[in-house]
């Protein structure tokens, strides 16, 4: 990625296929030579003119509006031409091939978004929530998305950033110019700045990750021996008929993924192929197949059927990859030998009886997968940011030097190092924003944009 890119940049933003109005974009420096080509001139600037758009002979491609924002006052801070056609792939496609005629260059997926973002009209976390935005796949999760472009994330972000600075200053400065008389009293301040730092912070992890739900959702794996109802319990918890439903042993060969959402959060469930040894190659590649949603799992729901002897040993992939899993026990089929459905909750394990036939229990399930993966419910409003992976990463490597800056609080003897510990947990919390963003992360995160963007 070069921060200097003088080539003009155009793309269609409006998604494929038809519609009313379409549109085509293009950034860059000096648009007058496309404009002068299509439009026979540069529109006023900021005004939404009618007009024809022409091709190199003359020949009129479409009409619409027009719409020119001179930099910096534009999404990505360069000159930016708007052309609003008709929602056509035909005549999009047309217009777009104008505009590459007359010397602009295909965008790339987020190029126009990372103009912004180099051009600072916007820091990297307000750059990843347009994707977001766009992305996301409920009303809350959206919202969200918003709440973080609006900037309060940066802000609390920089908020943080700049209490660490402050409590990094004092150090310092005691460091420079030990003075006896006032070393209890810094002692004092800076062992209660760094304890409020660490609270704040994890203030910070806790919305973070609720938000980091919203937008990624929850991966949840049914596992289990065939026929115990994982694919009618996806049935149930989808409340469709996504799954065949079948008595053959081992009839879902493939995963079946369904996304269903949960007070507002994604839950992707995976229901998984029969699990259980074979010399089958098609069930061998079903288990592979397997074992990768599991790994890939937040949460695994692994069942049972409460109406058979439940004494057999578990299979070998269960047992590979289970234990150390987030995991609800799910006793299916209830029904067949009258129990109520209910939930049972020891210290590690989670136990639901339910059916997936009747749909009794169902809702306990639902409340115990939001529970496992940690969702707060009544969080939902107001606070939630939008987090990325990147960002959950970034806040923890921010806590795990912190908590070794604690270590060096108490003996003033160890101040050196305790600066330097809250010098890289600084690093760590800039980062999100994107003060200290080396560009292959730049090249990464962009390149996830649809094209447009
Ligand atoms: P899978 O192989 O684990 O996906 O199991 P299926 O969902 O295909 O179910 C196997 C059989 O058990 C089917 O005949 C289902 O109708 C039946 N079944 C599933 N859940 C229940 C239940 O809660 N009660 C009863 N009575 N039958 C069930
Ligand atoms: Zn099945």
């Amino acid at each position: 990625m070069q921060p200097d890119q003088p080539d003009i940049i155009a793309a269609i933003a409006t998604p494929p296929g038809k519609g009313g109005v379409g549109i085509v974009r293009i950034s860059g420096k000096n648009l007058a030579g496309i404009a002068n080509a299509i439009l026979g001139g540069l529109p006023k600037p900021r005004y939404a003119h009618f007009a024809r758009f022409s091709d190199m002979r003359g020949e009129i491609i479409d009409e619409g509006l027009a719409l020119y924002f001179p930099a910096p006052n534009s999404y990505t801070g360069e000159d930016v031409l708007e052309l609003q056609g008709h929602g056509g792939p035909a005549i999009m496609n047309l217009l777009l091939n104008e505009c590459l005629n007359c010397g602009a260059r295909m965008a790339r997926p987020g190029e126009f978004t990372l103009r912004a973002y180099l051009n600072q009209k916007l820091d990297l976390v307000q750059a990843e929530s347009v994707a977001d935005i766009i992305d996301a796949s409920t009303s809350q999760a959206a919202r969200c998305a918003a709440r973080s472009l609006q900037g309060r994330f940066s802000e609390t972000i920089d908020k943080l950033v700049q209490s660490l600075i402050n409590l990094r200053m004092l150090i310092e400065a005691t460091l420079d110019f030990p003075e006896e008389e006032i070393e209890d009293l810094h002692n004092e301040a800076v062992n209660k700045q760094l304890a409020e730092l660490k609270t704040q912070l994890n203030d910070i992890l806790v919305s973070a990750h609720q938000g980091y739900l919203l937008q990624e959702g929850i991966k949840a794996v049914l596992v289990g021996e065939p026929n115990v109802g994982k694919s009618s319990l996806l049935n149930q918890l989808a409340e469709d008929e996504v799954a065949i439903v079948t008595e053959i042993p081992g009839t879902t060969r493939d995963s079946i993924q369904k996304t269903i959402t949960l007070s507002g959060v994604p839950v992707h469930i995976i229901d998984t192929a029969g699990l259980r040894e074979t010399s089958d190659i098609v069930e061998q590649k079903g288990i592979e197949r397997t074992q990768a949603a599991i790994r890939n799992a937040d949460i695994l729901i692994r069942l049972t059927d409460v109406s058979r002897d439940e004494t057999h040993v578990k299979s070998k992939a269960m047992q590979v990859f289970s234990d150390d899993k987030l995991h609800i026990n799910v006793f299916n089929k209830i029904d067949l030998i009258g129990l109520p459905a209910r939930v049972e909750s020891h210290e590690n394990t989670v136990n639901v009886y339910l059916s997936a036939k009747t749909g009794s229990g169902i809702d306990l399930l639902r409340e115990q997968i939001l529970h496992a993966a940690g969702w707060q419910t009544g969080q939902a409003g107001e606070g939630l940011f939008m987090a990325r992976q990147r960002h959950l990463e970034a806040l923890k490597r921010t806590q795990v030097h912190l908590d070794k800056a604690s270590e060096h609080g108490e003996q003033e003897s160890e101040w050196v190092l305790l600066a330097e510990e809250l010098r890289i947990a600084q690093d760590a919390l800039s980062s999100i924003t994107g003060r200290f963003t080396a560009d292959d992360l730049l090249g990464e995160i962009f390149s996830r944009f649809c094209i447009g963007k």
